[in-house]
């Protein structure tokens, strides 16, 4: 029997010592009373903020019409919203999941079945990169590919060659007969907000096309504006051919997507695949919302203009405190501060400042404002940065001055 347990919630997060009221764009109330500026966006999620009016207006009304029906009926409104994305993007299909697992896990499930309907079941690998992050599920950790997640899990699931990111020689080394396609992120979110060359893209795009293999970009995080672009894909100028969405797609209401060409998504047919949830009526709503908002002439300039504000007084901060911060990284809002302290002390010392943000790999702390953050609220996350850094350079001095 479990005795010391205080919560039935599976302790499987490290969880922070704090929860919240209520959000209004860039802001959080917390429980405390506290108000809290919030640089996580839900994990890049809320790209919207807090309780956008127009995707409270949007799911108040369809909650009040219908919830749910199940992929058995046509949907009127996932097909408008699957048109809008086709729309505005390289794909002809989408499908839509839950969640950023069951969005990669179908674009995994898409690419194994175009070799497969063509006869050749045998070209099942996918080339994935040190560093990634692509889901929680069997076939998303092992092309994540990371030891401490797959840990005790038994085997692997099969079919995944991991390879350094941005060497071109290892990808060749990698490819044999087996090989269906490439999986990447357009920019590593969880892996430390680390960005390859665009000419290494141009280089997959070549090699996927000499192969006969599909190159998919996993655009979960990077994706619905995050970097600056509605997907970050345009940025590079390399054109995948199956793409994975899901974080900010619903704004906050949990939806992904799988979206592939015509020709991609050649092998998927009648049965192939499913979800009970997947695009039911409510997360469509939200998403053509979120569409909605972020279609409006201008959404993506002015984005890409706060993210040149904030970057600049980033490298300032780095400037004036070498002794806790090294570089500022990323593209659009999907920031990074690659931290000379240990990042999780630097996540500490910005919650202290009531500035929320997010730890990743390569101990750095990501800065994920919501899309419509303003210079208001980007002046005031510097002033908490520096507090905080004063205060980390302070107890470096002392520890210092002790020793
Ligand atoms: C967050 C993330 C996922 C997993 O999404 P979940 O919704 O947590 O399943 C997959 N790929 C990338 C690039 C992500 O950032």
């Amino acid at each position: 029997m479990i005795t010391a347990a205080a919560s039935h919630l599976l302790p499987v997060f490290a969880r922070a010592d704090l929860s919240f009221e209520s959000g209004e764009g860039a802001w959080l109330v917390g429980s405390d009373g506290e108000r809290y500026l919030d640089f996580t966006s839900g994990v890049a999620v809320n790209a919207l903020g807090h309780c956008h009016p127009h995707l409270v207006a949007a799911l108040q009304a369809q909650a009040a019409k219908l919830w749910h029906v199940s992929n058995l009926f046509k949907s009127p409104d996932g097909e408008r919203l699957a048109a809008r994305l086709c729309g505005q993007s390289f794909a002809d299909f989408v499908f839509f999941a839950n969640s950023g697992a069951e969005a990669v896990e179908c674009a995994i499930k898409v690419v194994r079945r175009y070799h497969a309907s063509r006869g050749h079941a045998e070209r099942y690998r996918m080339v994935t990169f040190e560093g990634a992050f692509h889901g929680r599920t069997l076939a998303t950790l092992a092309a994540t590919g990371s030891a401490k997640y797959l840990e005790g899990y038994g085997p692997p699931v099969d079919g995944f060659d991991q390879v350094p990111l941005d060497n071109i020689d290892a990808v060749k080394k990698a490819i044999g007969p087996a090989t269906a396609g490439i999986l990447i992120e357009p920019l590593q979110g969880e892996g430390g907000v680390r960005e390859p060359s665009h000419a290494f893209f141009r280089a997959l795009r070549q090699i996927c096309d000499e192969h006969g293999l599909l190159l998919v970009f996993d655009e979960v995080q990077t994706g619905m504006g995050r970097t600056g672009e509605l997907f970050a894909y345009k940025r590079i100028g390399v054109t995948p051919d199956v793409m994975s969405l899901a974080k900010a797609l619903g704004g906050g209401f949990p939806i992904g997507a799988c979206l592939a060409t015509a020709e991609a998504a050649s092998g998927m047919t009648p049965g192939s695949h499913g979800s009970t949830f997947g695009g039911n009526p409510l997360a469509v709503a939200a998403a053509n919302a979120v569409l909605d908002v972020m279609l409006e002439p201008g959404f993506f300039e002015r984005t890409r203009k706060m993210s040149l504000l904030l970057k600049q007084k980033l490298a300032s901060v780095v400037d004036r405190h070498p002794d806790v911060l090294s570089e500022v990284r990323g593209e659009g809002l999907l920031i990074g501060l690659k931290a000379v302290v240990p990042s999780g002390d630097l996540v500490g010392a910005l919650r202290e400042e009531k500035l929320l943000t997010v730890g990743a790999g390569d101990n750095v702390v990501r800065l994920l404002p919501p899309l419509i953050v303003g210079e208001t609220e980007i002046d005031e996350s510097v002033r908490r940065l520096e507090r905080a850094c004063d205060r980390l350079s302070g107890a470096r001095a002392k520890k210092e001055a002790a020793q």
